[in-house]
């Protein structure tokens, strides 16, 4: 049997943290041996530092982890990021400068143009930035390698589906954002127990803007975003886990709706071990897709779309459902760190 790679997680103890944790354990390629977080945290092991949320017991041997700074003399060989945009950058490019390849969530490096921005069923070729990156910043066998906003997730592969079949002019989205996605303690429950809040600080910019980088070409080592336009308004809303997101899309030509439902459908990427069977997953009924139905699909890695409809502005509308902490976050970067070694950048 081959070895596992060692994993280090900056910002273990997080919400995002908790979910790598959870997801890693048992799994055949990876194995956690380091956990970072803050100097609140510092020195304690997880198991005290972590305040556990998920419904699974936290694994014993991690749970006995010491929780170490965020420095980069870590025993590993992948270091998977969930620390504050705030700090991200800075962090992980001293990572990836001291030789780790660094697997991101945060969105300070996304949008810089020598760091691929990935979800491996739409773009596995962008890592082929890494060569420029590594060229720019000087760095020897480190790398940073992002993954998308969680809302973004949400709807990235269906236009992609569509963009790839028809063509996508633009796209206007509303986004119904779970509480899970600001993090622990996140949203006071005063401002969102029987509420909604119109307002996500920051996240129309992002949801607006990465799915052009995601859907961009590559070409030699620059990506060439893609040109639709995206109207985008995020609301949070009373739900735990699972982002919404309602899109109406206008496309370059005006396909059958049947063809709209297999492009959709057929929509597929590489077999890692984390891959869903089947991407995106559509629902039939008339009230679907929901979130506390539909985010565990294909243990969170699959995309539920329902709701398809003629649209008498755009041309097409639909809904999208996506598990934030997990297709949104932790699973898609171990996703990225699946790909990454499938395609021999990490390991070997
Ligand atoms: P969170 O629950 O607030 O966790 C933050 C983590 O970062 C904790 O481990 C915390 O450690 C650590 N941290 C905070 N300040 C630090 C500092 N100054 N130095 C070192 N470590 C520090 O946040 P989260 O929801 O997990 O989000 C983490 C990142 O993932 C963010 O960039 C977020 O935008 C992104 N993201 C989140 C989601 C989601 O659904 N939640 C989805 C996609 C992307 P302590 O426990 O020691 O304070």
């Amino acid at each position: 049997m081959t070895e596992k790679l060692k994993v280090g997680i900056l910002g273990a103890t997080g919400t995002v943290g908790q979910r790598f944790i959870q997801l890693l354990e048992n799994h055949p390629q990876f194995e956690v041996t380091e956990v970072c977080a803050s100097e609140r945290s510092e020195g304690k092991n997880y198991a005290q530092a972590a305040a556990w949320k998920l419904a699974t017991p936290l694994p014993e041997r991690v749970g006995r982890l010491k929780v170490k700074p965020i420095e980069p003399t870590l025993d590993c060989d992948i270091v998977f990021s969930s620390l504050p945009s705030s700090i991200a950058a800075s962090a992980e490019v001293a990572f990836a400068q001291a030789g780790y390849p660094v697997i991101s969530n945060s969105s300070a490096l996304r949008m810089e143009a020598d760091v691929p921005l990935v979800i491996p069923e739409i773009n596995a070729d962008h890592l082929g930035l890494i060569t420029r990156q590594r060229t720019v910043r000087n760095f020897d066998k480190g790398f940073v390698v992002t993954n998308p906003n969680c809302s973004v997730i949400t709807f990235a592969a269906p236009l992609a589906a569509l963009s790839e079949a028809f063509g996508v002019e633009s796209v206007a989205v509303t986004t119904l954002q779970a509480v899970s996605g600001a993090g622990y303690p996140g949203v006071p429950s005063l401002d969102v127990a029987d509420n909604v809040v119109p307002y996500i600080d920051g996240e129309e910019p992002k949801v607006e803007t990465e799915p052009q980088k995601i859907l961009g070409q590559l070409i030699g080592d620059s990506i060439e975003h893609a040109s639709f336009s995206i109207s985008a308004q995020c609301n949070r809303v009373p739900v735990l886990d699972g982002h919404l997101a309602c899109l109406k899309v206008k496309l370059s030509v005006t396909p059958a709706i049947e063809d709209v439902r297999y492009a959709l459908e057929d929509f597929d990427g590489p077999a890692l071990t984390s891959s869903p069977p089947k991407l995106i997953v559509f629902r039939d009924e008339i009230d679907r897709p929901q979130p506390r139905l539909d985010r565990d699909a294909s243990n969170g890695m699959a995309i539920t779309v329902g709701r398809l409809q003629p649209d008498n502005v755009f041309d097409f509308r639909f809904v999208a459902l996506s598990h934030n902490t997990i297709r949104g976050a932790a699973g898609a970067a171990i996703l990225n760190a699946e790909l990454l070694a499938d395609r021999g950048w990490v390991g070997g």
